[in-house]
C-alpha cells in the first residue's frame, strides 16, 4: 500500500471519536493514511452524564473533551457539514469561525452525526420547551431553574408561586427519567436549604410518557420499581399521554388536561439532520441511512455509518438497535476493523452484532436501578454501580478527575445556586458568520 489514502469522518460523538481512536491506533505512523474529523462542536460531549449539568451537580466542562486532544494522528475541522456528495467522494463543510465554504475529498467516508431532538413539528413545543440534547441545553436549564427559585421565593401570589415551581418534562426514556431526577433533587433541597419561604408543598414535579411505563428498555418490572421510586420523591408520573400544545405557562396533554407552569423541558425523540435525510442513498422512514451487515451505506460501499444516524437491524431480533452511546462505541469497532481490512487489502469483513450486557440509569439522590446481564439491581448498589462505569468510560484522565471532584464536593457540600443570567455576546465583524452568501464564492479557492 504506497499510495495516500484519505479518511473522512463526519462527527465528533460516541461514533465518531471512538472511529477515530481505534483507527489512529491501527494506522499508527502510517504516512500513507490521512484522517480528517469534521464536526459543528469542537468538543466530544459525555452526554450519559448530561441531567447532571442542569441540576449543577458537575460542571459543563467536566463532561466535554476537547476533540484536538484526541487528534493525535488527525486534522480535526471545526465546521457544520453542508451538504454530502457521494458520486463525487466530496464533503462541503462550512467553517463555523467565518462562514466560509469549503470541499473535502475523501477515500472512504465514515458518516457519525447523531441525531437531534424531534418536536413532530409542533411549533409551539420547540417554541417554549427547553431541549435536553446539547450542553447549551443543560446550561440553560439549570440557569432557568435557579431563575424560578429565586422568582418563587420572592412572591407572595400563591398562585403564580406554584407556576413558578411546576416543572414538567416529556419523555419517559433514560434522558427525560434522569433529567427529572435531577432537577427533583436540585429544587427540593435548595428550597429546604435556601428557600424557605417557597415551601415544599408548592412544588409540582411532572413526568410524561408516552408509553405505559417508563423506561421500556430495562423491562416492565424495573420501569414500575423506578415509577414507584419517583412517586415516592414526590414526582407525578403521568403514562400512556402525550404533550399536545404549550405556550410560557402551560402544558396541554391529550388526555385534556392542561398543566400551569412554567416550565417544560423536552426529552421525548430524535430527528435526523436533513444532511442525512436528503444524502442520496438508501434511506429508513426515519430518514436514517440504512447500512449492510458490515456497517456499509448501502449502494455506497466506500461509506461507512453509525450510531443514531444509522439504521441498524439485530440480527437476532430483528429490531433497530436502539439510539444509545453503547450502541455507537461498539459499531464504531466494527466499522475501524472493516475499514482497516478493506485498505489493508484483506477480504473478510466482520459483521456487526452486538449484545447488551448492561442498562443502568440514575433516579436521584444515591438511587439508580440497572439490569446487569440479565440481573436487576436497584438502590445505591446500582447507583455506585452506574458511577464506577460512567466515570471509567470517560475519556481523559482530568476529566474523570473533575467529575469525581464535583461527585465529592456535592457529598460535603450544599449545591451551587448562582445565577449568572444573560451573558453579553460580543459580536465580531471579521469573525463571526456573516448571514449573506458571499462567502460561498469562497468555494474551494481558500483553504
Ligand atoms: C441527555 C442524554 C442522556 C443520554 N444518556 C445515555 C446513556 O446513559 N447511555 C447511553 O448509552 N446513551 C445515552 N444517550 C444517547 C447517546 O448520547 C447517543 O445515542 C449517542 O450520543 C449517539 O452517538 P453518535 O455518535 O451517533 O452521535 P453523537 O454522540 O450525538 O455525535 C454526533 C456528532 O455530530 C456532530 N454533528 C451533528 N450534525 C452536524 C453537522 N451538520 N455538521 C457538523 N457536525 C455535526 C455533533 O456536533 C456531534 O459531535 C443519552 C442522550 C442524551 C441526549
Amino acid at each position: 500500500m504506497s499510495e495516500i489514502k484519505k479518511i473522512l469522518i463526519l462527527g465528533g460523538g460516541f461514533g465518531g471519536v471512538n472511529v477515530l481512536k481505534l483507527i489512529q491506533n491501527k494506522f499508527k505512523n502510517n504516512p500513507n493514511i490521512h484522517i480528517n474529523l469534521v464536526s459543528q462542536d469542537n468538543y466530544f460531549l459525555y452526554t450519559p452524564m448530561l441531567p447532571q449539568v442542569t441540576s449543577g451537580l458537575i460542571h459543563p466542562n467536566d463532561i466535554t473533551i476537547p476533540i484536538r486532544k484526541l487528534c493525535k494522528q488527525a486534522e480535526f475541522y471545526h465546521a457544520s457539514i453542508s451538504y454530502i456528495d457521494v458520486k463525487q467522494k466530496l464533503v462541503t463543510i462550512t467553517r463555523e469561525f467565518d462562514g466560509k465554504v469549503h470541499a473535502l475529498d475523501y477515500d472512504y467516508l465514515i458518516v457519525t452525526l447523531g441525531s437531534s431532538t424531534n418536536f413532530f413539528d409542533n411549533e409551539n413545543i420547540e417554541k417554549y420547551a427547553f431541549a435536553i440534547k446539547t450542553v447549551e441545553d443543560a446550561i440553560s436549564i439549570n440557569s432557568h431553574v435557579i431563575h424560578m427559585l429565586e422568582s418563587a421565593a420572592q412572591t407572595s401570589d400563591m398562585d403564580f408561586k406554584k407556576e413558578l415551581m411546576t416543572f414538567t418534562v416529556v419523555g419517559g426514556g433514560f434522558a427525560g427519567v434522569e433529567t427529572m431526577g435531577e432537577i427533583n433533587q436540585l429544587v427540593r433541597d435548595s428550597t429546604k436549604n435556601f428557600y424557605p419561604s417557597i415551601g415544599d408543598e408548592n412544588i409540582c414535579m411532572n413526568l410524561v410518557a408516552s408509553k405505559d411505563f417508563i423506561l421500556s428498555e430495562l423491562g416492565t418490572k424495573l420501569g414500575r420499581m423506578a415509577t414507584k421510586y419517583l412517586k415516592n420523591t414526590g414526582v407525578n408520573v403521568i403514562t400512556n399521554t402525550k404533550a399536545v400544545n404549550a405556550g410560557e405557562d402551560f402544558v396541554q396533554l391529550d388526555n385534556g388536561k392542561t398543566i400551569p407552569g412554567m416550565t417544560l423541558i423536552w426529552a421525548a425523540g430524535i430527528d435526523i439532520d436533513p444532511v442525512i435525510s436528503e444524502l442520496e442513498c438508501n434511506h429508513h422512514k426515519s430518514g436514517k441511512l440504512k447500512v449492510d451487515k458490515y456497517l456499509r451505506v448501502l449502494e455506497h460501499q466506500d461509506v461507512f455509518a453509525l450510531g443514531d444516524c444509522a439504521f441498524i437491524i439485530n440480527p437476532e431480533t430483528g429490531k433497530e438497535y436502539p439510539a444509545t452511546a453503547q450502541n455507537s462505541i461498539h459499531q464504531s469497532i466494527t466499522v475501524a476493523n472493516n475499514l482497516h481490512s478493506i485498505i489493508t487489502g484483506k477480504t473478510k469483513l466482520r459483521e456487526f452484532s452486538f449484545k447488551s450486557k448492561g442498562m443502568m440509569t440514575t433516579l436521584g439522590r444515591k438511587v439508580a436501578i440497572a439490569v446487569v446481564f440479565g440481573f436487576p439491581i436497584t438502590g445505591s448498589i446500582a447507583w455506585l454501580i452506574w458511577r464506577t462505569y460512567y466515570l471509567s468510560r470517560l475519556p481523559l484522565l482530568e476529566k474523570k478527575f473533575q467529575v469525581a471532584t464535583s461527585w465529592l464536593a456535592d457529598l460535603l457540600f450544599k449545591r451551587d445556586l448562582t445565577f449568572i443570567g444573560l451573558i453579553k455576546n460580543k459580536y465580531l465583524t471579521k469573525v463571526d458568520i456573516k448571514s449573506d452568501t458571499s462567502s460561498v464564492k469562497d468555494f474551494f479557492n481558500e483553504n
